[in-house]
């Protein structure tokens, strides 16, 4: 058996054209682009490279892209005050903090601090608890994605096996609940998980988020499962994932690849969190289908 690859670039690519469409339509409707405020605080190089792709991709989708950078020794409450008055801000919809931040600043402090109806990545403890208790609220983006590129493969996942490895808030966690809302069977694995191998071969959907090159195995897959790889590991061979892609190629019905699979599809749904933010704030109707 040779696995399908899951082109999430091509999957984002579609989506981002759907969002466009959209964006121009509130834009119409509305009189103003749906706005993104993106705040990186520091100088963390990849943090750099997040933050530019986002904004880039703000702008080619129609939206307005509100960059905030400031310098890696802000105080605390210089931060809170600027989430404060971009909270207030009309022509600002979506409000994103970027992680990680400097030591002397408590993240969690900070995402509490945003408004939940502009949190975009969905990371506040009240989009948490949505999600958690089946309310309509701000999803994570990439668990979101994740789960976008598994209903287009399989259609209905209703009681299938689903092993989630690794359970931070913002992807393990939430990715368990979304799982969960589709009716599969959820077992969320851990670092202190017994036998991970065997937990990891029940499962009819894996989805890997751990951080570990290539750590889960070609023989630790169930044949034809269907295997999303979120983790990214730069490594002397390149950028790989969570799963050893050549060994699982063998094995599972179909995969995403790192890079190209789950990443690209982040800023999509990063978007698409923050037209749908922009359209509720407006009272502006939008196809829920097509995103
Ligand atoms: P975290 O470091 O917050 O969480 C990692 C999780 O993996 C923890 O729950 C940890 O368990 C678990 N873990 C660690 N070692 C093992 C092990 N040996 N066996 C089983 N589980 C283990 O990472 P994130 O959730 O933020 O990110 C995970 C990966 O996904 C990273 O590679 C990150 O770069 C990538 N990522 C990719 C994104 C994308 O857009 N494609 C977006 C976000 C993340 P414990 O809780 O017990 O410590």
């Amino acid at each position: 058996m040779t696995a399908e690859i899951i082109d999430g670039k091509a999957f984002a690519a579609r989506l981002h054209q759907r969002i466009a469409a959209q964006v121009a339509a509130f834009a119409a409707a509305a009189g103003r682009a749906p706005g993104l405020a993106v705040v990186l605080v520091g100088d963390d190089p990849a943090s750099a490279v997040y933050v530019r792709n986002k904004h880039k991709a703000t702008v080619a989708a129609g939206m307005a892209s509100f960059a905030h950078r400031l310098p890696a020794d802000l105080p605390r409450h210089d931060l809170l005050a600027l989430v404060d008055r971009l909270n207030a801000d009309v022509a600002v919809d979506g409000i994103l903090v970027q992680l990680p931040l400097p030591d002397h600043i408590d993240a969690r402090v900070v995402t509490t601090r945003i408004d939940p109806d502009k949190d975009v990545d969905g990371f506040t403890p009240e989009n948490a608890g949505r999600l958690a208790t089946g309310l309509h609220g701000f999803v994570p983006c990439t668990p979101l994605g994740c789960l976008m590129l598994l209903k287009d493969r399989l259609g209905d996942l209703t009681g299938m096996d689903a092993v989630v490895i690794g359970r931070s808030n913002i992807v393990g966690k939430p990715m368990a609940h979304l799982l969960l809302r589709e009716s599969c069977t959820v077992t969320v694995a851990h670092s202190k998980t017994r036998d991970l191998p065997d937990v990891v071969r029940r499962a009819d959907i894996v989805v890997a988020a751990v951080g570990r090159a290539e750590m889960v195995r070609g023989d630790w897959i169930k044949p034809g499962a269907i295997v999303i790889d979120v983790g990214i590991n730069r490594t002397e061979a390149g950028l790989v994932g969570d799963v050893d892609l050549a060994g699982a190629l063998g094995v599972a019905g179909a995969i995403t690849p790192v890079p190209g699979g789950v990443g690209p599809m982040t800023i999509a749904v990063l978007l698409r969190n923050t037209l749908v933010s922009a359209c509720r704030r407006e009272g502006v109707p939008y196809d829920k289908e097509a995103l």
